[in-house]
């Protein structure tokens, strides 16, 4: 039998908590552009729902007296949608926003938290988003493909046949063209709160550190550490898949993913991707950054442009370990990266 819903309900499924978008008055509003997974008691993982773009996945601290963000997500648009949708698991205001790195679909939610909290990132970080971002090449990549992508979709919804598929597709066309609105609302707003190495929060019966092992991902990455439960919180330093690498340094991240592990952790909650437990995948990560420079520096040496190359390195053998890796060919940018390194050290 179905009743009116006139309060906000939450279906657990396997531990998942879908908000749902149509929530009516007797609850809190929410967006329902997220979705939140319990980890353990008071630490959550808010991912998107598939209603907008939100950009990185944000793990959620909660102590006894607030609320902790990790990465402000993609848009103002989008970190007021997580604010709206954390109600559904906390009342406790938000305090603390940390930057993983300096990212845009990870930092460029930060001014909707200002100044009510303090939001904290490597010294790197701030000084990244105090250059001109939006102009940037990482950046300029999330926005410039997408009126040849919505084109490539409507297509493909002319000739899809299955409803559901269909409806997913449209979507997805709403999302991008949202997007490219929401942007525009973007006022880059670096951490106001800095550190080099290692900082502390003790917070509400919580211990949070918040460390800096090395140039990895970008110059940025710090991962947010909690001792007690043994949860690290990594950004794109490491993801359960494949990491972006057009402004990484793929000569030094595995080095500093040495460093990441010797901290005491079984769970890691990634940028992007999902929650995955012990250090094997990790290492994996390594054998692929490892194998992915020496394929890429041989063909370098070779002479081969950095847009062959991508055409031609090879990392099915990782494919156990990142299941997406389907063909030979790599995201060009990390080759015309991992070149533009070889010859001009920085
Ligand atoms: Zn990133």
């Amino acid at each position: 039998m179905r009743t009116r819903v006139t309060m906000l309900f939450a279906v657990f499924i396997v531990g998942w908590l879908w908000l749902d978008a149509r929530a009516q008055s007797g609850g809190p509003t929410v967006s329902g552009a997220h979705r939140f997974e319990k980890v353990t008691d008071g630490v959550y993982y808010a991912t998107a729902s598939g209603t907008m773009t939100v950009g990185s996945n944000s793990p959620i601290i909660v102590t006894d007296t607030e609320a902790i963000v990790i990465d402000s997500e993609i848009t103002p648009a989008a970190a007021r949608a997580l604010v709206a949708d954390l109600k559904a698991i906390t009342d406790k205001p938000v305090r603390y926003v940390i930057d993983s790195h300096y990212h845009y679909d990870h930092a460029h939610g930060n001014q909707v938290f200002l100044p009510d909290a303090q939001v904290i990132g490597h010294e790197n970080t701030r000084k990244r988003m105090l250059t001109n971002v939006l102009e940037q090449y990482t950046y300029l990549t999330s926005v410039e493909p997408i009126p040849t992508r919505v084109a490539a979709l409507k297509q493909r919804i002319v000739a899809e046949t299955d409803p559901q598929q269909k409806a997913l597709l449209e979507q997805q066309v709403k999302n991008s063209l949202a997007y490219l609105e929401q942007v525009k609302e973007t006022k880059v707003t670096p951490p106001n709160v800095t550190f080099d190495r290692k900082m502390t929060l003790f917070r509400g019966g919580r211990e949070i550190q918040i460390l800096f092992f090395g140039r990895g991902h970008t110059d940025t990455d710090v991962v947010v550490y909690l001792p007690k439960e043994r949860i690290v919180c990594t950004g794109d330093l490491m993801e359960s898949v494949i990491s972006y690498m057009g402004d990484a340094y793929v000569d030094e991240w595995p080095a500093t993913l040495d460093r990441l592990m010797t901290l005491d952790f079984d769970t890691t909650m990634p940028g992007h991707g999902v929650v995955f437990k012990g250090k094997g995948h990790i290492e994996a990560f390594q054998r692929y950054l490892r194998d992915l420079l020496k394929q890429a520096t041989d063909l370098k040496k070779a002479g081969v442009s950095a847009e062959a190359a991508a055409q031609r390195i090879d990392m099915r053998a990782f494919a156990t370990d990142f299941p997406q890796i389907r063909a030979a060919g790599i995201d060009a940018a990390a080759v015309r990266r991992i070149y533009a390194l070889a010859d001009h050290p920085e």
